[in-house]
């Protein structure tokens, strides 16, 4: 296997066409992999998943160019290489009330490869395809791909394409999605705005038993406040520790942990046999009831209930904002 990094999207174009010039030599036949940051874990991180003898993993994540904002409709266009910190900084540095699609596989992963792996966020729009509003790449052939609106358009900046999901005929955008069939250079998706107010909860679960009585009362809470609540996420010792606790074979690990390591883990960690995570998103008086009434909901079951607006929460964060950076180092050891 051979890896390629690529600088510029042109070249994208370049090497499906040398593959497609060498498909029918045997002996120079090569088959191309893309990732964007390559951190699809779970699923495989950067592997390829095919059998084929020659692959070359195309790394995409150096092209990395937010190429346009439009500050009015939250509608973003980025490259292969932007990931959720990025965007983050970006709406940041730029005052742009909108929230990164986030999701829980952190801050370096790709916004849009994981919104082509059709991922999942808490934020008020929870499935990332359905904000995908225009796609531009190639499909394997080497020929392009942009929408036929996109040809129509003859708007600035392609203003109509990047506003008219469906665009015009079939659907062809999906095809890019967990499939391979092409190579994705460039995506605009519509940023959810950030609410008056916002508070998150984590509900946790010591008794594994209770996870039939949770299941209703998630999808109550869905049913109840759709629209305020994004999505839930539940967890189990497994999930949680693969998002803060080290692999005890450390950067040599390569297999999944045997049920006795979570154990230790999860005791060492004190970590939850269920955690129950979700977002409450609206004004400071709609937040206020709602985070009420979940609480009352989920109280039914015996669990220990935090929201991030709570005192303790707060005053946390602020200890650990003003502490000397090399306090945090030491605790990292
Ligand atoms: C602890 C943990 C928490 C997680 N939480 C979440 C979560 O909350 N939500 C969620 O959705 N996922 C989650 N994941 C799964 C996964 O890590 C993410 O989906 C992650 O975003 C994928 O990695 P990536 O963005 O680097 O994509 P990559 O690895 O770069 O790509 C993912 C796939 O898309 C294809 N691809 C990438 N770029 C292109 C392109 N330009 N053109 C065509 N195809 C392309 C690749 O071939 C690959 O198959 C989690 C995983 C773990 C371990």
């Amino acid at each position: 296997m051979a890896v390629i990094t690529l600088t510029q999207s042109y070249e994208i174009k370049a090497l499906l066409d040398l593959a497609n010039q060498c498909a029918t030599d045997e002996t120079l036949s090569f088959s191309i992999y893309p990732i964007s940051t390559g951190q699809n874990w779970g699923y495989g991180t950067s592997q390829p998943t095919g059998l084929s003898k020659n692959i070359i993993l195309v790394v995409l994540a150096k092209l990395a160019d937010i190429k346009h904002f439009d500050s009015e409709l939250g509608l973003v266009t980025i490259e292969p290489g932007i990931t959720q910190q990025q965007l983050s900084d970006y709406l940041q540095l730029n005052n742009h009330d909108y929230m990164v699609p986030a999701t829980g596989a952190g801050p370096d992963c790709s916004i849009l490869a994981n919104t082509l792996e059709r991922g999942y966020g808490v934020t008020p729009y929870t499935d990332h395809f359905s904000t995908v509003t225009s796609i531009q790449g190639y499909w394997a052939n080497g020929r392009p791909y942009q929408s036929a609106i996109n040809e129509l358009d003859t708007s600035d900046d392609k203003f109509v394409d990047k506003t008219l999901k469906w665009s015009l005929g079939p659907y062809l955008e999906a095809l890019f999605t967990q499939s391979n069939l092409g190579i994705v250079s460039q995506m605009t998706i519509r940023l959810a705005k950030k609410k008056a107010d916002f508070t998150s909860f984590f509900i946790q679960m010591q008794d594994e038993t209770l996870l039939e009585k949770a299941v209703p009362l998630i999808r109550q809470v869905l049913q109840d406040y759709e629209g305020i609540v994004g999505s839930i996420n539940l967890m189990d010792q497994r999930r949680l520790l693969s998002m803060f606790a080290k692999h005890p074979k450390g950067n040599e690990a390569d297999q999944v942990m045997d049920n006795h390591e979570i154990k230790r883990l999860a005791k060492e960690s004190q970590a939850p046999s269920w955690t129950i995570v979700g977002s409450i998103y609206g004004s400071k008086g709609v937040v206020g009831v709602v985070q009420k009434e979940i609480d009352v909901i989920f109280k039914q079951l015996p669990c220990k209930r935090v929201y991030s607006n709570s005192l303790t929460i707060i005053l946390t964060n602020k200890i650990i904002n003003n502490l000397p950076d090399w306090s945090l180092i030491k605790s990292r050891l």
